[in-house]
């Protein structure tokens, strides 16, 4: 479903990705964890190109990302294309960036009505069904500020899944959440990942890796310095960085 290849990304004289190749095959979970500042929150913006890259290659369900390819050369996609490209990946970051002045329903409502046109009581029929799946049925008449953290970022995810997306990008989505609400947004992360979605997640939730996770990804100063089963990685890390990063998380 995605394929990285030697992706090299960088701020000024900052390399932040320094040749990151990574493939998720349809319906995977991979999870990716590292040290702040590694280049985690970068990696998941150069797959939906929120982030140009400076090398390397994107790939999502066999379409090359920003970018069409004619006769061996590449043109830089069309803003439409590129937004056509973007619908098709669900991103949930850190932060819920609900909208404060609509209710949970019309949350997840507004990307169907005004980006797929579809009419207001088919995207409310839509939307209930989505709230229920992620357990908020009874709070769909509610505003964000109404809300627990942890539910606002179901509402998030449900908002996400509305667009129908073929992948999911999660930037640690409960290190904003007081510790009694991370569960809850976990599981509806694990129904998700069971569903058959395929995701990549940014976690330092070790847990959900270990269960949830069919792969683990340990990034460091912008090169992924090991990967593999998470059982493996967390029980039995080969690279003294990993291990002495797993020594502080765990
Ligand atoms: P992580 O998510 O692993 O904590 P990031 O991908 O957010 O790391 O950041 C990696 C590095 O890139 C950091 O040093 C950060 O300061 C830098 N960085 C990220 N975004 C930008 C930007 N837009 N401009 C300049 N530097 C950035
Ligand atoms: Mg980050």
């Amino acid at each position: 479903m995605v394929k990285i290849e030697s992706v090299r990304k960088r701020f000024g004289q900052l390399e932040v990705l320094k040749g990151v190749s990574l493939d998720v095959p349809a319906g995977a979970v991979v999870c990716v964890v590292g040290p702040s500042g590694s280049g985690k929150s970068t990696l998941l913006r150069c797959v939906n190109r929120l982030e140009t890259i400076d090398a390397g290659r994107v790939w999502v369900d066999g379409e090359l990302m920003g970018f069409s390819e004619q006769g061996g050369k590449l043109h830089l996609l069309r803003p439409g294309d590129l937004c056509r490209q973007r619908q098709e990946i669900g991103m949930v970051f850190q932060r819920f960036h609900l909208f404060p002045h609509m209710t949970a329903l019309e949350n997840v409502m507004e990307g169907p009505c005004t980006v797929k046109r579809l009419s207001k009581a088919a995207a409310a029929e839509r939307a209930m069904t989505l709230l229920e799946r992620v357990g908020l049925a009874d709070r769909a008449g509610y505003y964000p500020r109404q809300l627990s953290g942890g539910q606002q970022q179901r509402v998030a995810i449900a908002r996400s899944l509305a667009m129908d997306p073929k992948l999911m990008l999660f930037d640690e989505p409960t290190s904003a959440l007081d510790p009694e609400l991370v569960q809850e947004v976990l599981q509806v992360m694990r129904d998700l990942a069971a569903s058959g979605m395929t995701m990549i997640v940014v976690t330092h939730e070790m847990g959900f890796a270990r269960e949830a996770g069919d792969h683990l990804v340990f990034i460091d100063d912008g090169v992924i310095v090991e990967e593999g089963p998470p059982r493996e990685v967390l029980s039995s890390p080969r690279h003294e960085r990993t291990r002495a990063f797993l020594g502080q998380v765990l």
